[in-house]
C-alpha cells in the first residue's frame, strides 16, 4: 500500500500520528485526515484476528443478555434504514457477518443479499430463510449490475484492501439513484483524539484505513456518490467506544472488558467484579463524552447516506 497520493483528496502530504503503537503506525493525510495502517498487516495477521472467535463460539458473539441487546439494536438499525429506503428494496450488505441486520430487514419486506468472507458467520447467515449469502470476494460473486436499490457497508470500509475499486463496483451494482449507506469509526472524533492509541475503535491491526468525515466525504464524491446525510453518533458504538477507551487508558490489559463481554476471557470472580465496577463507573462520563462530541460533529463514528449520481 503506502500510497503516494491520498485516495480521498489526492494530497501527497502525510504525517505519522505520534500516538501510534510500536508495531503499526497510523499515517494520516495532511489534506483530509484519512489515514492508513503502516506497515500493511499481512494476510496471516488478518487471519489471526478474524479467527473463529471474532464472531464468538457457536456463532453467538456475546453473553446471552448482551446478545439479546445486540439483536434488538440490529432491529432498531434495520428500522432506521427502512425509513430511508423504498418499500421492498433490493438490499445488499457487504460483510454481513452473522446476518442479523439482513434478517431484520428481510422481516420488514426487503429482498436481502449479503456477502461474508468468514465461513462460520456466513454459515449462520445462510441458514436464514430468504437471504442469499455469497462467500466469494465481492467482484466474483456474480451479482447483477444495476440491480440493487441499497448497498450497506457497516463497519466494513475500513477493513477493505482497496476501497476505491470496491466503491466503483458498488456503483455498478446499484441501479439509478441507488443508495449507499456507510458507517465507519471516526478517527477525528474526540474520543479518538483524547485516547490516542488506546482508542477502542482504532483497531490498528485489523483496520487498514481510518476515516475522517471530510475525507470520507471527498472519497465518496470522487467516486460518484452524492452525500445526502452525514452524522457522527451511534448508540451501539460511541458510548461503549469511549468507555473501553477510558479503561484502556488506565493501563489495564487492552480491551479486557470487551473480551469479558465477548466471553473470550475467563477471569476469577474478584477480577471480573473489578472490571465490571470500573466499567460501571466509566459509563456516565463515557456516555456524556459520546453525546458532546457528536453534538460538535466529532462523534465516534461517521454514518453517511449517499446516492449514486446519475452520470455513473
Ligand atoms: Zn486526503
Amino acid at each position: 500500500m503506502n500510497p503516494e497520493t491520498c485516495m480521498a483528496c489526492g494530497s501527497s502530504k502525510f504525517s505519522i500520528d505520534p500516538t501510534s503503537s510500536e508495531r503499526f503506525c497510523l499515517v494520516q493525510c495532511a489534506g483530509c485526515g484519512v489515514g492508513f495502517t503502516k506497515p500493511k498487516p499481512t494476510r496471516e495477521d488478518l487471519e489471526k484476528h478474524y479467527s473463529q472467535t471474532y464472531y464468538g463460539p457457536e456463532n453467538v458473539k456475546f453473553l446471552p443478555v448482551l446478545e439479546k441487546i445486540v439483536i434488538w439494536m440490529a432491529k432498531r438499525r434495520a428500522r432506521w434504514i427502512d425509513k430511508r429506503i423504498r418499500p421492498r428494496s433490493r438490499v445488499l450488505e457487504i460483510g454481513c457477518g452473522r446476518g442479523v441486520l439482513l434478517e431484520a430487514l428481510s422481516h420488514l419486506g426487503h429482498e436481502c443479499h449479503g456477502t461474508e468472507r468468514s465461513d462460520l458467520a456466513a454459515t449462520r447467515a445462510q441458514r436464514i430463510v430468504g437471504i442469499k449469502v455469497y462467500t466469494d470476494p465481492l467482484e466474483q460473486c456474480g451479482l447483477r449490475e444495476n440491480y440493487f436499490d441499497v448497498v450497506i457497508l457497516w463497519h466494513v470500509l475500513e477493513h477493505l484492501e482497496n476501497p476505491v475499486p470496491t466503491l466503483t463496483h458498488i456503483s455498478n451494482l446499484l441501479g439509478p439513484h441507488g443508495i449507499l449507506i456507510i458507517e465507519v469509526p471516526n478517527v477525528w472524533s474526540w474520543q479518538a483524539r483524547l485516547t490516542g492509541k488506546h482508542w477502542f475503535h482504532l483497531d490498528i491491526q485489523r483496520h487498514l484505513y481510518h476515516f475522517s468525515a471530510q475525507g470520507l466525504n471527498k472519497l465518496l464524491e470522487r467516486n460518484g456518490f452524492l452525500i445526502i446525510k452525514i452524522t457522527t453518533f451511534s448508540w451501539e458504538q460511541c458510548p461503549f467506544g469511549a468507555l473501553q477507551s477510558f479503561l484502556n487508558c488506565l493501563g489495564l490489559q487492552p480491551q479486557t472488558f470487551y473480551k469479558l463481554l465477548k466471553r473470550e476471557l475467563s477471569l476469577p470472580f474478584s477480577s471480573k467484579l473489578f472490571h465490571y465496577s470500573l466499567a460501571g463507573l466509566s459509563f456516565l462520563p463515557a456516555t456524556l463524552l459520546a453525546g458532546l462530541e457528536s453534538l460538535a460533529g466529532r462523534g465516534g463514528v461517521i454514518r453517511v447516506i449517499t446516492q449514486k449520481q446519475s452520470a455513473h
